[in-house]
């Protein structure tokens, strides 16, 4: 049987996706096929509507657009430069027949949160669709248009938002997989690309560097650095990853197996994920009590590795590849090969790609059938509790919950009234709701890393909407949207307590009272650390909350 990549690293995850290096003046962007660079009149008012800056204001105002050609990795830096012999080759370019079903309505522009950011049109759904068009066309790529299709943060919220039902994202994965095999990124860019990928999917090798954060935290080293100046000399993906950094506590790994409480409903496998298994292990555990509680028996297969999520998503398909049929192996043998009815997943991310497994291997032979099997199985922890109905007894937690929609779960996978009829299914819990929760945070699964500048304001503005709920109580379900929002908050001098919608449900069936669960939540495993530098002292990364 076909093994993934690295026998030594049995991964397990959950996750976070890319950039560009600096825009050109404006009036010379070059990535505009047919429709141009800039914002139509109509488009423009559209973006004004909901707050974008003109095109002509990118890289005049603020702190993005001052830094954006350093703080953003990807082409339009010295070396970058077209994909030789055109743009395309012949394994899966974006299909034109989907291509084809944009019919330039427009009806995406305002739930893309670059082209809110900068009412470029390029830099929207729509633009990037003719990007693709103008390629299978044979219109070359320069490093303006790989940098449009670079910047979109594969939030699916243009999926959501299409009345014609343009199928972005199948769009999006093909186009990032030919830019991978294509196109020759800086060697900065190269080598931050690799190590990202040389750690995030491995959770060995993420649990090995717990060890030094966890110091490099207890010590305050950050505070020294800050002190010192180096913190700010770090280039813009390093200072990211050294904020969103959460604070560790001790992992205990999950037992291979959890019997139901009462009779049992149904046999659950549990992915325990990468960035959720060595970041936020009380999610993981919170995830078998409930299901427990729930009438699950529990079954978390050991040496489970990365779903593959974040290689797909940056186009490294082989890695991706690999990825997947190790879970798929790895389920189907759990219970000893017997199976289990259903693979929970607490990560959006993660079961938004699960879903797609069957897409993903349809040109492996031997594979297509077991991926759509494995495929059928998949729910969000969400999904299945609500499935299943509850039947262990909620206790009283009297919260207000700013229930924040992880793209991956909302858009791509379509979840939404789940979670909240779960939430107020607690006595006690009041959901409020964010505005603008269709617009993505910026974390994006690595987005935060290879592009801190505009991945910063998408964090800001949803930090806003988050305290504009006056809740007490942070509440989302993808490990990657958790640490943005927290950090964000935290940098605002807003610290602010964040939960996963399964750790309230946990709460209230065990009856942990509120001022605990808000502690936790606050200073617990997983939760932003105090800024190193004192909220007041720089502006928030990115740009100034207003
Ligand atoms: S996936 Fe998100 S960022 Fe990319 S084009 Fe669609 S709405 Fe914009
Ligand atoms: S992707 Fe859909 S909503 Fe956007 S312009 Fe095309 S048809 Fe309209």
């Amino acid at each position: 049987m076909a093994m993934s990549p690295e026998p030594s690293d049995r991964p397990g995850d959950p996750c976070p996706e890319e950039t560009h290096g600096g825009r050109p003046p404006a009036g010379q962007d070059s990535g505009g096929r047919g429709t141009g660079g800039a914002a139509r009149p109509a488009d423009r008012a559209a973006a004004e509507v909901v707050g974008a800056r003109g095109p002509l204001s990118v890289g005049q105002g603020g702190p993005v657009a001052a830094t954006a050609a350093s703080a953003t990795v990807g082409l339009g830096m010295p070396g970058s430069g077209p994909p030789p012999g055109g743009p395309f080759d012949a394994h899966h370019p974006p299909d034109a027949a989907l291509i084809g079903d944009c019919v330039h309505c427009g009806f995406c522009l305002p739930t893309c949160p670059t082209y809110v950011l900068w009412g470029e049109e390029m830099d929207s759904p729509r633009g990037r669709i003719d990007l693709m068009k103008g390629a299978l066309e044979g219109d070359a790529f320069d490093a303006s248009s790989v940098r449009h299709l670079d910047q979109c943060l594969g939030c699916m919220a243009c999926v959501t938002a299409c009345p014609s039902g343009v199928q972005y994202d199948k769009l999006i994965e093909a186009t990032r997989a030919q830019l991978e095999r294509r196109v020759e990124r800086p060697r900065a860019e190269r080598l931050l690309r690799d190590a990202v990928f040389a750690v995030f999917p491995y959770p060995r090798r993420l649990r090995a560097l717990r060890g030094p954060l966890r110091a490099y935290q207890t010590a305050g080293l950050g505070r020294l650095l800050a002190r010192s100046g180096l913190l700010d000399r770090l280039p813009g993906p390093l200072r990211a990853m050294e904020s969103l950094a959460p604070k560790l506590g001790r992992t205990r790994p999950l037992p291979p197996h959890v019997p139901a409480r009462g009779a049992r409903r149904a046999t659950v496998g549990l992915l325990t994920g990468c960035v959720q298994g060595a970041f936020f292990p009380d999610v993981n555990a919170a995830t078998a009590r409930v299901l427990a509680a729930e009438g699950c028996e529990v079954v978390v297969p050991r040496g489970q590795g990365c779903c593959g999520a974040l290689s797909a998503h940056a186009g490294r398909e082989p890695e991706a590849l690999g990825f997947a049929k190790r879970v798929i192996e790895t389920f189907e043998g759990a219970r000893g090969g017997a199976g289990v009815d259903a693979v929970v997943v607490n990560a959006a991310g993660c079961g938004s790609h699960l879903k797609e497994y069957a897409h993903l291997l349809r040109d492996e032979p031997g594979w297509p059938e077991r991926a759509a099997a494995l495929a059928t199985k998949v729910r969000d922890i969400t999904e299945l509790l609500d499935e299943l109905g509850p039947v262990a007894e909620r206790h009283p937690l009297p919260v207000a919950v700013a229930y924040q929609d992880a793209c991956h779960l909302a858009h791509a996978q379509q979840v939404r009234d789940q979670p909240r009829r779960l939430l107020r299914g607690v006595p006690g819990v009041e959901v409020r709701e964010l505005a603008e929760a269709e617009i993505c945070c910026g974390s994006a699964g690595t987005y935060n890393l290879l592009h801190p500048e505009p991945a910063a304001e998408l964090g800001a503005r949803k930090a806003r909407a988050v305290l504009a709920t006056g809740a007490d109580l942070m509440v989302t379900a993808n490990p990657g949207c958790w640490m943005q929002v927290a950090t964000t908050l935290a940098g605002m001098g807003e610290r602010m307590p964040v939960a996963h919608t399964v750790q309230v449900l946990d709460a209230s069936i065990r009856g942990v009272p509120v001022e605990r669960v808000l502690a936790r939540a606050l200073d617990g495993p997983g939760t932003a650390l105090p800024p190193a530098r004192p909220a007041g002292a720089r502006p928030p990364r990115g740009g100034a909350p207003g």
